[in-house]
C-alpha cells in the first residue's frame, strides 16, 4: 500500500490521474498517450476525439473501453464474411487510425454508445483496464501491466485460434485422424538397438522423430512427427494444442503433405511389416529344423548308449560265466582232475594249493612253474589214483584199474577226453 500511495501522489503531482493500481500506472502516465507523436497516433487521437463526447483527448479517450470481442482476419481474407455490423460496412481491416489490420479488437464509447474497432497497436492499456474491471469485475488493486498485456495476449491467441479452427478445422480433424497411426510408425528415427527373440536379430528401437532432417520441400526431407508436434500426451512443453491452440504453417503443410501421399505410406507400412513377417517364420522354419536335428542327434544317442549298455552287459555275463568255469576249465586244461587244498601231503601243499585255487577262481596270472608245481602234486607218481580220479575215468566212460597211480590215472583221463590226441601220440611213439 505504501508503495501505491506513494505512486498514487506521483501521478497527482503531476497532472495525471489515478484510475488503477500496480505497474499499470507507469503506462498510464507514459508521454505516448498524453501527447501522442507519430502520424497514426495523432490519427487515432484526433477520430476518437472526434466520435466522443468530450472536445478534450484527456478527457474523450476515457470514455471508450474495450468490450472483449475481438475479430482474427488475415489481410487477405474477406472480412465481411466474420465481422458483425456496424463493423462490416464501416472500415472493416482498419483501424481507427486507418492503419491496415488483421487483429479486430472491439471498443465501445460509454458516453454515447459508439462501438469502434481498432488493432492491437491501438488498443490502449486503459481500455483494457475498464474491461477487466467493469465488465470482469476484477479487483483495480489486482490490474497489473502485466495483466492487461496477458488479455491481449490470450484474445489475440483465442482469437487466432478459431479464425483458424473455422477455415480448415474440419479437414485438420480428418487428415489428423487418418495419419495418426501412420504417422508414429513412419515419422521415427533409429534409437538404441537391441535383440528381437522373434525375428532373431538386432533391431533398431524407433524413436519419435521430434526434428525434421533434410530441407522440407525436397525429396529426402524427414518430417517431424506430426503427432508429436501437434498433441502427443509426452509433449507438454510444445504440443501446439496447448501452446498457440492451432498447428503452425510447417505443421499445416507437413500434415497435408503426409495425407496426400498416405496410400504410398500405407504401402511402406505393408513392406516392412511383411518383411518382418516373413523373418519370424524364417526364423521359425529355421527352430523347426534345429529342433529335429536335435532330436535326431538325441536318438542316435540313446541308441548307442542303449547298444553300449548291452554290449556290456554280455560281457559280464560272460565274464561271470568264465569267472564260474575257471576252475573246472583250467583243470580239465591242465589234464587234471578238480582237485582241493586237502590234496596237499603237509601244510606248505595244501597253503600252496589254497593259493592256487584263490587264482585259479580269480582268473590270475599263474607261472609255468606254479602249474607244473600244481600238476606234480595232484598227479604224484607214487601215490595210488584219488576216488576222485576214479570216478571221472568213470565218468568220461573208462574203466580204471583199482591199482592205477595218480600219474597213470591222469593220462587216462586226458586219453579219454582226447581219443584223437592219444591216437597220435601213440602212432608217434610206434
Ligand atoms: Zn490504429
Amino acid at each position: 500500500m505504501n508503495y501505491n500511495n506513494r505512486l498514487r501522489s506521483e501521478i497527482l503531482a503531476r497532472g495525471g490521474e489515478f484510475i488503477a493500481t500496480g505497474n499499470l500506472i507507469h503506462d498510464m502516465v507514459s508521454k505516448k498517450w498524453d501527447n501522442p507523436t507519430g502520424a497514426f497516433n495523432i490519427a487515432l487521437k484526433n477520430n476518437l476525439v472526434e466520435m466522443s463526447v468530450a472536445d478534450d483527448w484527456k478527457e474523450a479517450r476515457k470514455e471508450w473501453k474495450a468490450t472483449g470481442n475481438v475479430w482474427y482476419i488475415p489481410l487477405a481474407d474477406d472480412a465481411t464474411e466474420v465481422l458483425p455490423e456496424p463493423h462490416r460496412s464501416s472500415h472493416p481491416h482498419y483501424c481507427v487510425c486507418g492503419h491496415p489490420i488483421a487483429w479486430h479488437f472491439e471498443i465501445e464509447n460509454t458516453e454515447n454508445g459508439r462501438v469502434e474497432v481498432v488493432g492491437s497497436e491501438h488498443i490502449g492499456f486503459w481500455m483494457i483496464v475498464r474491461h477487466l474491471v467493469e465488465n470482469l469485475e476484477m479487483d483495480p488493486e489486482e490490474v497489473t501491466q502485466e495483466r492487461v498485456q496477458e488479455w491481449v495476449k490470450e484474445s489475440i491467441k483465442s482469437m487466432k485460434a478459431e479464425w483458424w479452427w473455422s477455415q480448415y478445422g474440419e479437414e485438420f480433424e480428418e487428415w489428423f485422424t487418418a495419419i495418426r497411426e501412420q504417422d508414429l510408425i513412419l515419422n521415427v528415427r533409429d534409437g538404441p538397438q537391441y535383440y528381437d527373440n522373434d525375428t532373431r536379430r538386432y533391431e533398431y528401437k524407433k524413436l519419435i522423430r521430434k526434428k525434421g532432417v533434410g530441407t522440407r520441400g525436397t525429396n529426402d526431407f524427414q518430417m517431424p512427427s506430426i503427432v508429436w508436434r501437434w498433441n502427443h500426451p509426452d509433449n507438454d512443453k510444445t504440443a501446439q494444442i496447448n501452446t498457440t491452440g492451432y498447428p503452425n504453417r510447417d505443421l499445416w503443410n507437413d500434415l497435408q503433405m503426409f495425407y496426400f501421399n498416405l496410400d504410398k505410406h500405407n504401402a511402406k507400412i505393408a513392406e516392412m511389416h511383411q518383411e518382418r513377417q516373413d523373418r519370424i517364420e524364417q526364423v521359425i522354419e529355421e527352430r523347426r529344423l534345429a529342433d529335429e536335428a536335435q532330436a535326431q542327434r538325441e536318438r542316435e544317442q540313446r541308441a548307442r548308449a542303449e547298444a553300449r549298455a548291452e554290449r556290456i552287459r554280455l560281457e559280464r555275463i560272460e565274464q561271470q560265466r568264465l569267472l564260474d568255469t575257471a576252475f573246472e576249465r583250467t583243470c580239465s586244461e591242465w589234464g587234471i582232475v578238480q582237485f582241493s587244498a586237502e590234496d596237499g601231503r603237509d601244510d606248505w601243499e595244501q597253503d600252496f594249493l589254497l593259493k592256487m585255487i584263490g587264482k585259479i577262481n580269480s582268473m590270475a596270472y599263474i607261472s609255468e612253474k606254479q602249474k607244473q608245481r600244481v600238476i606234480k602234486i595232484i598227479n604224484r607218481e607214487d601215490e595210488p589214483a584219488t576216488e576222485k580220479q576214479l570216478a571221472y575215468i568213470r565218468a568220461l566212460g573208462g574203466e580204471p584199474n583199482p591199482n592205477l597211480t595218480k600219474r597213470k590215472a591222469s593220462d587216462m583221463i586226458d586219453q579219454l577226453k582226447n581219443p584223437q590226441n592219444s591216437v597220435l601220440a601213440g602212432e608217434e611213439e610206434e
